[in-house]
């Protein structure tokens, strides 16, 4: 069942809010909700959402908007277009189908891999640019609305020059409809806040959200007792929630009404490892949270420091003891491997680091979570190798067996893919033909071989690297921060390892 938490409007212009995978996802997207409530409160528009299980007709569309969240959702679009029978090739469709535009954060990232699907695409926050499309799009016909879309900051029409948009997060988004069929069932999640002030030099939630925005605090709290007026599950969102200036506030707030008989259920995905106070898990814990996660990044104090994720063992042991005092029953420490720089001492150190986390929380159930590293456009590390298959799944064997032996579970994200999300992150225009060829050939791991193969493409850029000074398809993208700032910061980080290498050797 869905409840809608707000008044929906009626209109002639029909456009479809698609999602790129299953309703239950779609429903669970807060992103692309929100985008699909502003569409369907809009005056003159008909709002339908559709997915890959929940398709409608695109007679008499307008147009049709796709959210992009993952590097493989383009697989989805692709369902979806063959679905509603309309030419995947942007050049391929008339006058007469609907545009068809994308956002999100792959298209923000680099839309560059995509370009020759869409007719236009979002880069950048969606809300407002996203309202300001609509007025073009419902009083225009398909080439007038194409010509006016230019002047829209952060619409990018392929081969137009574009900046980025960016909001001052005037309005607190949301889960607008609640459902029994959302992945996160009758859950109201609530955007704190947008962006973090970490700057990790892998990180694009930190790097594609400059600057870091925290949401009013009355608003969050107003959204709370929304939500509260129509579930018990509420879950707070952001990349860095905690260092909105009023977190402890509004902890404190759900925790006064869960203590005065509220039943709430609420969510964090995850702790700041450096921050992490009894208070909070204790809140946490009295909101039913049984598990949460850490990211370290790294086990290594040198390879974080490089990284720019600056935390400390002692701050990762106090983490995990805080969790374990105040009542949580496990907790998932993340981390990733074949990070620019790392080399065997630093794998070592996640069995030392496992030793002093086992002898400190005895009974206490920790899990290791490894995923590779993926250099990603738009972060001061997106210019480093991938490094090798061969050996990632050496490092991988070595932990799995080693940190067993320490009494770990630890759990690993798939090499290979990891391999394809990087070539789909860093790629251009040139993956066109082959992204249709993996769809064709039903896109498991396979597809992406034969479909290589067989187009003969050359995608060794994408993996090995770019070099500092060649230019990278991204580059057109108007941007904060600035390449320069990228390259400097790249620079700085590479010049640290270097001095913290000769200062290791040294002692
Ligand atoms: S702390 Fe987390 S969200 Fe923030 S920059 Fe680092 S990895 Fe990204």
């Amino acid at each position: 069942m869905e409840k809608l938490l707000y008044k929906p409007n009626i209109g002639e212009y029909k456009l479809l809010m698609a999602y790129p995978a299953i309703e239950e996802f779609a429903l669970a997207s807060l992103g692309y909700m929100w985008l699909y409530k502003i569409a369907d409160q809009t005056e003159g528009i008909n709002a339908e959402r559709i997915s890959t299980d929940n398709i409608k007709s695109a007679k008499d569309a307008g147009a049709i908007a796709f959210s992009m969240s993952f590097d493989f959702d383009f697989m989805g679009v692709f369902e979806i277009l063959e679905k509603l029978n309309l030419p995947f090739y942007a050049k391929m469709r008339d006058d007469s189908m609907p545009l068809i535009f994308a956002g999100g954060p792959v298209i923000t990232t680099n839309p560059e891999p995509y370009k020759a699907f869409f007719d236009f695409m979002i880069i950048g926050d969606g809300e407002e640019c996203f309202r300001k499309v609509l007025e073009i799009l419902k009083n225009n016909d398909k080439p007038e609305a194409l010509e006016l879309l230019k002047n829209i900051e952060g619409v990018y029409i392929p081969n137009n020059p574009v900046k980025k948009a960016t909001v001052e997060l005037n309005e607190i988004i949301y889960t607008p409809i609640l459902s029994d069929k959302s992945y996160f069932k009758d859950t109201f999640i609530i955007e704190v806040a947008r962006g973090c002030m970490n700057r990790c030099a892998f990180c694009t939630a930190s790097y594609t959200n400059l600057p870091f925005r925290a949401n009013d605090y009355d608003k969050i709290i107003d959204a709370i007792d929304l939500g509260l007026e129509n579930t018990d599950k509420i879950a707070l969102l952001g990349a860095q929630i905690s260092a909105h200036p009023k977190f402890n506030e509004i902890m404190d707030y759900i925790r006064a009404k869960i203590e005065a008989g509220r039943k709430i259920e609420l969510g964090i995905s995850s702790l700041r490892t450096d921050s992490v106070t009894p208070r909070m898990v204790q809140t946490l814990v009295l909101g039913g949270q049984k598990h949460s996660t850490i990211a370290i990044e790294a086990a290594s104090e040198r390879l974080r420091r490089f990284i720019n994720k600056n935390l400390k063992e002692e701050q990762i042991l106090n983490a995990i003891k805080i969790a374990r005092e105040n009542g949580l029953k496990g907790l998932k420490i993340y981390s990733m491997i074949g990070i620019p720089t790392e080399t065997e001492e630093d794998i070592q150190e996640f069995l030392r680091l496992g030793k002093c986390i086992k002898e400190e929380n005895k009974g206490f159930n920790i899990e290791f979570s490894f995923s590779t590293f993926v250099p990603k456009p738009q972060t001061p590390l997106q210019w480093c190798k991938r490094e090798d298959t061969k050996s990632l799944e050496k490092k991988q064997k070595f932990l799995e067996k080693e940190l067993a032996k320490l009494g770990f579970q630890s759990k690993f994200s798939s090499i290979k893919w990891d391999y394809w999300q990087t070539v789909l992150s860093r790629g251009d225009e040139t993956l066109s033909p082959f992204l249709i060829e993996v769809y064709k050939k039903g896109g498991k791991i396979g597809a992406y071989r034969s479909a290589l193969k067989e187009l003969n493409l050359n995608i060794s850029k994408f993996i090995n690297g770019f070099d500092i000074e060649e230019p990278l398809p991204w580059d057109f993208i108007e941007n904060y921060p600035p390449k320069h700032l990228l390259v400097n910061e790249y620079k700085r980080l590479l010049k640290k390892a270097k001095k913290n290498f000769s200062q290791e050797a040294r002692s």
